[in-house]
């Protein structure tokens, strides 16, 4: 089911939308679970494709489903393996992944097939689903507020103005994006500079959000895999008074090599990976080139994957924070895995601004309370679809759930 509405924090400020798909697992047991996709390139089809290749398998097979996605399995399959075309002249695969690669739409739709189904199980066994993953280390998750930028970026107010707001919220840590702090002074949207009067319009504003939330606050800043070694270096260093706890994806992230020299020069910690698989984590980790790790229960293959990212980065005595991009069911999910993983710093929120996003799944508990998602001991992910948000915002020619 697709839904579709504004997204009142837009990158940069102003309203852009959003557009999110609800996966929905059914059972022969009457039971079903819920999941949270970003309806990027390909996602839909690839759900599709899930549906008819899961079809009649074992739910509680949560690990084997993503794994299978990714990597396909050894001929001659799994005995209930679908061969052959499945609909739509839709080939289906077993010996590799749907498109004979572990990255991009196959892995964003297993996410949420795999969130879908652990919230399956723990309605099944009637167990809130961190027990599923070991139990809690903490009570609640800590989020962290992205605030890209206020609308005008020239009015040093607004940017003390938006940083004051979310402190006097009860968060305490937020992000702003490089890329998006002073566009005016960009000359150049090709060559993957910072020049001196961006970097220097970037400390300005940074410095304004220091003074208005004060020493104690954590503060990160992202560069959205946009610069060349040198001028991620140079920006870094010209923000280190600031404390800043990270900066993140400095350099194009397909080259741990370049990141690592970042992190050499700088005395920021570099945390990278909100696009990764656990793969990719540990190429950079092996490299030297990271600091703190950051999947996305979206995009990394689900709370499974989420939490097997956090136990590689803890043998690695490394943190590990949630990047989120989701509304409030992947929001919950990525909750659940935090209080379970004990190297947790934190995980993103980003549209505090736009309610409806926040509001398309009903719990008996607040999402947010004191800059923390809330946990309850409801079974699974203790959610139900709001049927009255959601048909307010489906997506054109969409029909809700049964
Ligand atoms: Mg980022």
């Amino acid at each position: 089911m697709r839904l579709w509405g504004p997204r009142n924090h837009g990158v940069g400020g102003g309203e852009t939308k959003i557009n999110k798909v609800i996966v929905r697992v059914d059972t022969d047991a009457g039971i079903y679970g819920l999941g949270e996709v970003d309806n990027f390139m390909g996602v839909h089809q690839a759900i599709a494709y899930m549906a008819g290749y899961f079809k009649g398998r074992d739910a509680f097979s949560i690990k084997s489903v993503v794994s299978e996605m990714l990597y396909g399995t050894q001929a001659p399959h799994p005995a209930d393996a679908v061969r052959g075309v499945m609909f739509d002249q839709v080939q289906a695969v077993s010996f590799c992944s749907p498109t004979a690669t572990p990255w991009g739409p196959v892995v964003w739709a297993a996410s949420g097939v795999e969130i879908a189904l652990v919230d399956l199980v723990g309605k099944a066994l009637r167990t809130p689903a961190y027990n599923l993953l070991g139990g809690r280390f903490r009570e609640h998750a800590k989020v962290y507020l992205d605030r890209s930028s206020p609308d005008d970026t020239t009015d040093l107010d607004a940017w003390r103005k938006m940083a004051a707001g979310a402190a006097e919220a009860g968060f305490t840590q937020m992000k702003f994006d490089i890329d998006f702090m002073a566009t005016e002074c960009v000359r150049d949207v090709w060559n993957r500079t910072l020049n001196l009067g961006q970097v220097n319009r970037v400390v300005e504003r940074l410095t304004a959000v220091r003074e208005a939330v004060g020493p104690d606050f954590e503060l990160c800043v992202d560069c959205h895999m946009q610069y060349n070694v040198p001028d991620a270096i140079r920006v870094s260093n010209a923000l280190a008074h600031l404390n800043l706890l990270w900066i993140e994806d400095p350099t194009p992230i397909v080259n741990p090599d370049s990141c690592a020299q970042v992190r050499e020069r700088t005395s920021i910690p570099v945390c990278i990976g909100e696009m990764f698989i656990a793969e990719q984590f540990r190429l950079f980790i092996a490299r030297g080139a990271c600091d703190i790790l950051h999947p996305d229960i979206l995009f990394c293959g689900g709370m499974h994957e989420l939490r097997r990212i956090g136990e590689y980065a803890e043998l690695n005595h490394l943190p590990i924070a949630f990047h989120g991009n989701g509304g409030a069911l992947a929001t919950i999910a990525a909750a659940h895995v935090g209080v379970a993983t004990r190297n947790f710093l934190g995980l993103e929120y980003h549209f505090i601004e736009t309610p409806w996003i926040g509001e398309f799944v009903r719990r008996d508990v607040p999402l947010f309370r004191d800059g923390q998602v809330v946990l309850s001991d409801a079974p699974g992910l203790g959610v139900e679809l709001d049927r009255e948000v959601c048909r307010r915002h489906l997506a054109p020619g969409e029909s809700l759930f049964d």
